[in-house]
């Protein structure tokens, strides 16, 4: 890249002073390199943002589109958040922290999304922290219509005489995808500040709000650098449809241009048997983070994700000489709901033992 490029580049902002926004994210979260990591596959040359330390209670992705929903919230005078996820939700966990620092109530809809897990599984990792911020929790049977079932409570709430403000399952509208379109104008001035140019970002994509920040937030500054978002649950043109949907309302919502056809990209080689299921592949995954990095990732999101860095990578997708940039979205506070699945050996020994 041509140092009057970069220039501009830098100088290049989007305006999103109009829309109602609190500020507790840290930021900008650092980029950093994964030589031994690179070294260990032969290439190409991997970097990590760490979207792992925005800074709220074991951080991740929820933290930055939290702060344009609270920032509504509070412009409407709510007095608690109403949300729902999975029973290991890190968007759960984040929003009843939030939650905790605005002094805010916080109700939330846990989904038994996940077939065959242990007894621990609804009481310990980011269950164990909702509890700790003194959320309200409902449990649910898996299958349901989520949003539907939360925005009934939402309004059992008000009719309560609550003031409820409603948040959709991982934050994923067009107000928490601001929070990405923040984390695409960070890239772009750490990739001039680094002299890095990326040629391909890798990330988990699950409830799409992630991706489609991302995306609206590069194509608004005319810099489309590829997004590989990686599958954590379903068929890849379902996922696509859903991203590219919610990236086009972004867009508008920002004024930010129409949006190609081809700009949402989504691989799913890596969801095994479905969410919250970890594969091989994400198990194998965690321990390379870990053992190369010294980083921690998820068994649900991060480690899927990242497989698909590994997988791409040994399938020589990418060029030996190319940058590519891990977004780390967090989830490691789910890492001990599943201490069977990373050590099946020891926790079979534990039940003998006991
Ligand atoms: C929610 C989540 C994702 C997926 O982000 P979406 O915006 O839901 O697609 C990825 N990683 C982690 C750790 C998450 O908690």
């Amino acid at each position: 890249m041509q140092p009057a490029d970069k220039t501009n580049y830098k100088g290049q902002k989007i305006d999103l002073g109009r829309f109602p926004r609190v500020h507790f994210c840290h930021r900008p979260t650092p980029i950093e390199s994964m030589p031994r990591l690179s070294g260990h596959l032969g290439g190409p040359k991997l970097f990590v943002k760490r979207d792992d330390c925005t800074g709220l209670a074991t951080g991740g992705n929820k933290t930055r589109k939290l702060e344009f929903l609270v920032g509504e919230a509070l412009s409407q005078n709510a007095d608690m958040l109403v949300t729902q996820g999975a029973v290991q939700s890190n968007h759960v966990r984040q929003t009843a922290a939030a939650a905790c620092r605005y002094g805010l109530g916080c109700h939330a809809l846990l989904e038994r999304r996940v077939a065959g897990v242990g007894p621990i599984y609804e009481h310990t990792g980011n269950v164990f922290f909702d509890r700790l911020f003194g959320a309200a929790l409902e449990f649910r049977e898996g299958g349901l219509d989520m949003n539907a079932e939360a925005m009934a409570v939402t309004e059992r709430l008000r009719a309560q005489g609550r003031r409820p403000y409603f948040i959709p399952g991982g934050g994923s509208n067009v107000v928490g995808a601001l929070g990405y379109v923040v984390c695409a104008q960070e890239i772009v001035e750490q990739s001039a500040d680094l002299d890095v140019e990326f040629d391909w970002i890798v990330m988990a994509t699950g409830s799409t709000g992630t991706q489609a920040g991302l995306v609206a937030g590069l194509q608004a500054l005319e810099r489309p650098m590829p997004v590989m978002g990686i599958s954590v649950r379903q068929p890849r043109d379902k996922q696509i449809r859903a991203v590219h949907d919610l990236t086009a309302r972004t867009l508008e919502h920002i004024d930010g241009g129409t949006l190609p056809g081809s700009a949402v990209v989504v691989d799913d080689g890596y969801v095994g048997e479905g969410y919250g299921m970890p594969a091989a592949s994400t198990l194998e995954a965690i321990d390379l983070a870990a053992k190369f990095e010294g980083l921690l990732l998820d068994p649900v999101y991060s480690g899927k994700g990242f497989a698909g860095l590994v997988g791409l990578a040994r399938a020589n997708f990418f060029k030996p000489t190319d940058n590519v940039l891990f977004l780390h979205t967090g989830g490691s506070a789910a890492l001990f709901a599943y201490e069977e699945a990373l050590f099946p050996q020891d926790a079979r020994q534990a039940g003998a033992d006991s």
